[in-house]
């Protein structure tokens, strides 16, 4: 059996009574990539903030290469080794591409003593490696006010692995995004599960396809099914309740 880098057990989240989670039971590998899709309101940005400690389980456990989360704070979960990226890009506009870079990946530095300060050797040749992986190498010395949506996304996703988390967690990446960035970001989350078990929270379809491995269906704050992508493109359950919700 493979080591699961990320397993939550009979998980319930309930906001006033009203179940965001309902037992959920999750489990993924060690070096998996794995995608959660599921209609509006099915709970998966819960998921993610009740993986990062945002949001505490009411019932339940999550545990984390086996270990249990349970109360600590977001801070240590992170420094356990698990990185978020949000839906909008959280980088600094009037920086580079390679300062921001060089800012995530020296996290017991300050701005200014990075800026400032030599980035040793080693580090030099991680961020020049980071900056081809994320297809940034020709902008790498311009404001990254000025990179396209696409650019800035991938931008962040670079500084996520900066910090070398084990676990990427990835809240809709492409949402706004052009056919061919989306592309874009697919092919580099490809390139990064190489090395990181990833887990993806996505609407986009034909982006879904194209980085697809196993997909979980969330559903009212459970899983519905998992399986491929064509699996559960032609589950009966999942197209009910994509449809349901089309009609509202
Ligand atoms: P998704 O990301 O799949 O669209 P969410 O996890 O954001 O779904 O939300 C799941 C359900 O929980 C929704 O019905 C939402 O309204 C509800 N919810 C989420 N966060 C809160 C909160 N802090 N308080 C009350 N209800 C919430
Ligand atoms: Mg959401």
């Amino acid at each position: 059996m493979n080591a699961k880098i990320l397993e939550t057990e009979n998980v319930t989240v309930s906001f006033d009574g009203f179940k965001a989670l309902n037992q959920l039971n999750f489990s993924m590998d060690v070096g998996e990539l794995r995608v959660v899709i599921g209609p509006n309101g099915a709970g998966k940005t819960t998921f993610l903030d009740v993986i990062t400690g945002k949001v505490q389980p009411t019932v339940g456990r999550v545990l984390f290469k086996g270990k249990n989360l349970r109360s600590l704070p977001e801070h240590q979960i992170a420094r356990l080794g698990i990185g978020r990226k949000f839906q909008t890009p959280r980088i600094y506009l009037n920086l580079t591409p390679r300062e921001n870079l060089e800012i995530t990946s020296n996290s017991n530095k300050n701005v200014f003593s990075t800026l400032f300060g030599r980035p040793n050797a080693a580090e030099k040749n991680s961020i020049k490696g980071l900056l081809e992986t994320i297809g940034l190498t020709s902008k790498s010395n311009i404001p990254a006010g000025l990179l396209s949506h696409g650019e800035k996304q991938r931008l962040e996703i670079g500084m996520l692995v900066a910090q070398s988390p084990d676990l990427l967690l990835v809240d809709e990446p492409v949402a706004g995004l052009t056919d061919e960035e989306t592309y874009n970001i697919g092919e580099l989350l490809l390139a990064l599960s190489q090395s990181h078990s990833i887990l993806v929270i996505e609407h986009d379809m034909e982006f879904v396809r194209q980085i697809a491995r196993k997909v979980t269906v969330l559903h009212e704050g459970s899983v519905l099914c998992e399986g491929s992508f064509e699996e559960v493109q032609n589950d009966s359950r999942v197209i009910e309740v994509y449809l349901g919700q089309q009609q509202n």
